[in-house]
């Protein structure tokens, strides 16, 4: 075996007529036509057709690729030709075939979409669901968006940052915590960076951002939540929540822009839409007035509901921010708003389908932060190591969490957000 020289099934075409050339890759289909047996092998780039002739192949060549199971991983050797019927424009003579890997006769799933399967059955086999061309897009086009992201953060000068995902028993309260046994101590799995990300602003790192998993044992089983799921956040000192609003809104549109040129996306059967920004702006006051008009009845200080919140996207149509929240509804880090004290500096970006980001401008009075927190009924002083950094020097600040798989099942059009995530993390599923 000498694969150093293989070449991608993308870069050979019908100019390379004539070369010497190695591919390897799984094997995609057979065809038997009698006289003409075709293997078509599968790369990371791409399809290539080989072609065996029974008249002019080995004999014993012959044999052993009819024999081969599918999906087997196999190197081939032979004469690149031009031919106008093949997939890509050229075939391979072969002039030796190694099988590097045989696969077992029985595949738990079809790798050529011809065949649909269960979710299920896709994630319990997710190696061999990520041979099939969609699957295989999707997951491109996540560390597009991802790289895209951080391009857009660095070229404005923030820091990336990483902080602990294992946290002592103090969290902001609200979703449920997973409790791990810590050394003699029990610890928890953190629910979002929040409290570090505002630690940090009292440093002197004015503008951050981390793309990192939150763990949230929320016991539901929807197709909008993980319980281990990926959050970009930033937090801004110097700013208040218009500013983090409008940068959210330009790195939505500068994602899409970004993904809108993927040459995969024909393969998802989409065409993306940049949206325009601004996105509209609707209080909190607003959205249940329009909900009240199309029959959807929110009392003041509820939280919008599934159904509201599909109710309220099927009448904007487009991205918009839902701002001035109750102050009783957000967590305790929201700044009250000046207007009024019943409600706080706090937004929600949704897509009509679904919630995408929440973020607010932060409280950063040491005092009022203490009070907010022991009106929510949680103890301060198991907040001392955040509180702390209110002490000695807080600048005004602001900031917002994006879950990254709602972006992009909100982007791509994909219903179940386990669809966007390699080896989903739900009530049911710990493996694979
Ligand atoms: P929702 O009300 O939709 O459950 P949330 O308001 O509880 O979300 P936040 O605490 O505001 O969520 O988290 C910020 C963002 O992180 C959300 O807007 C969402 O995009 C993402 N997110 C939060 N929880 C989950 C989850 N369990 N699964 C996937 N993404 C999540
Ligand atoms: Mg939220």
């Amino acid at each position: 075996m000498n694969l150093s020289n293989r070449r991608y099934t993308n870069e050979l075409s019908a100019a390379d007529d004539g070369e010497r050339v190695c591919i390897a890759g799984w094997v995609h289909e057979k065809r038997d036509l009698g006289g003409v047996f075709f293997l078509i092998v599968r790369d990371f780039g791409g399809l290539a057709q080989v072609t065996l002739h029974r008249k002019s192949t080995d004999a014993e060549l012959f044999e052993r690729a009819k024999r081969v199971p599918r999906e087997s991983v196999v190197a081939i050797y032979g004469i690149v030709k031009s031919e106008k019927k093949a997939p890509s424009g050229y075939e391979i003579l072969p002039e030796r075939m190694e099988v590097l890997s045989e696969a077992a006769p029985k595949l738990p799933l079809d790798t050529t979409d011809k065949v649909s399967a269960e979710l299920d059955t896709r994630l319990d086999a997710r190696f061999m669901d990520l041979r099939r061309e969609r699957t295989k897009h999707i997951f491109i086009i996540r560390s597009e968006v991802l790289k895209a992201i951080r391009d857009f953060f660095n070229e404005r000068g923030f820091v990336e940052i990483n902080t602990p995902k294992i946290v002592s028993a103090a969290t902001e309260g609200g979703t449920a915590l997973f409790p791990i046994s810590y050394f003699e101590r029990e610890a928890f799995l953190n629910q979002s960076p929040q409290l570090y990300k505002q630690i940090l602003m009292a440093s002197g790192f004015d503008r951050v951002y981390e793309i990192a998993p939150i763990f949230r044992a929320e016991e539901h089983d929807t197709t909008k939540h993980l319980n281990e799921a990926t959050s970009m956040d930033i937090e801004v000192a110097f700013v208040s929540d218009r500013e983090v609003m409008a940068l959210l809104e330009e790195l939505i549109a500068f994602v899409y822009k970004r993904i809108a040129t993927y040459p995969g996306l024909a393969k998802l059967g989409i065409e993306l839409e940049v949206p325009k920004v601004p996105f509209r702006r609707i209080t909190y006051d607003e959205a249940i007035e329009l909900l009240s008009d199309s029959g959807e009845q929110i009392e003041w200080g509820e939280d919008l509901s599934t159904s509201a919140e599909h109710a309220l996207g099927r009448i904007m149509g487009e991205h918009y921010f839902i701002t001035e929240w109750p102050l009783a509804l957000k967590p305790f880090y929201a700044q009250p708003s000046q207007r009024r004290s019943d409600i706080c500096n706090a937004f929600d970006l949704m897509h009509p389908r679904l919630e995408l980001a929440s973020g607010s401008q932060r409280v950063h009075s040491y005092e009022l932060l203490r009070s907010q927190i022991e009106s929510k009924g949680l103890s301060a002083d198991s907040f001392e190591f955040y509180l702390d950094a209110f002490r000695y020097g807080m600048p005004p600040h602001a900031g917002w969490g994006l879950g990254i798989e709602r972006l992009l099942m909100s982007m791509l059009g994909i219903e179940n957000i386990r669809e966007v995530v390699l080896f989903p993390r739900d009530r049911r599923r710990l493996v694979p």
